[in-house]
């Protein structure tokens, strides 16, 4: 158990699983892309590691990027979704994978559609580590899921609770206690 700030969080997903999840992402996508060289959009901040590990792991030749947006204060997802870092590269007739780290409410994808609906992009397909299916609130496919996992909020692995846990290479998910059921 670790204690970040005022909260207790409690071991949820170990490394090797998490290594395990990111290669079979990495196996799927490969495998679906076949000899095009994709472009891999990370999402700032929670990506970092995700997207550090999956391009180590990719057989192949392949262009990363990032674009940075923020969503979450908190443990909360908020409704004001802010462009920090748009796209910097010509992306024209580019197959593009987003690498997201967390689908939760799904604002922030579609915040990733709105920024890509003026790009001439041949293909646009969403990858995403981690996906809260009860949390879920839009339509957009997404193509690659990593581990469904609960509504309940997790840190490591690039995600943070108010700025820490970021560079934990596991996962762990917030202890509930009984005054705390409201905000999870
Ligand atoms: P959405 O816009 O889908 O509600 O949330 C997406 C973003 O919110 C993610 O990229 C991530 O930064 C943040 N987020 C969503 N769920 C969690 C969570 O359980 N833990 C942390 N640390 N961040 C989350």
């Amino acid at each position: 158990m670790i204690k970040l700030h005022d909260l207790y969080f409690k071991p949820f997903i170990p490394e090797a699983e998490v290594d395990s999840i990111v290669q079979n992402l990495v196996n799927e996508i490969a495998n679906d892309l076949g000899e095009e060289i994709p472009v891999f959009v990370g999402i700032l901040n929670g990506s970092f590691m995700f997207v550090s590990d999956f391009v180590k792991k990719y057989p192949k030749p392949c262009e990363v990027t990032f674009i940075k947006l923020a969503s979450y204060e908190g443990l909360k997802s908020s409704e004001d979704i802010q462009r920090l870092i748009g796209i910097t590269q010509d992306l024209t007739d580019r197959t593009v994978v987003i690498l997201e780290d967390i689908i939760d409410s799904g604002k922030t994808l579609a915040e990733v559609y709105r920024i890509f609906k003026n790009e001439k992009v041949k293909a646009l397909k969403i990858a995403t580590l981690f996906f809260k299916p009860d949390a879920y609130k839009k339509d957009f496919k997404l193509h690659y899921i990593g581990k469904e996992i609960p509504n309940k909020f997790i840190i490591g692995y690039g995600l943070d609770y108010d700025g820490l846990g970021r560079d934990l290479p596991e996962i762990y998910q917030l202890k509930t206690t009984q005054h705390m059921t409201n905000i999870v």
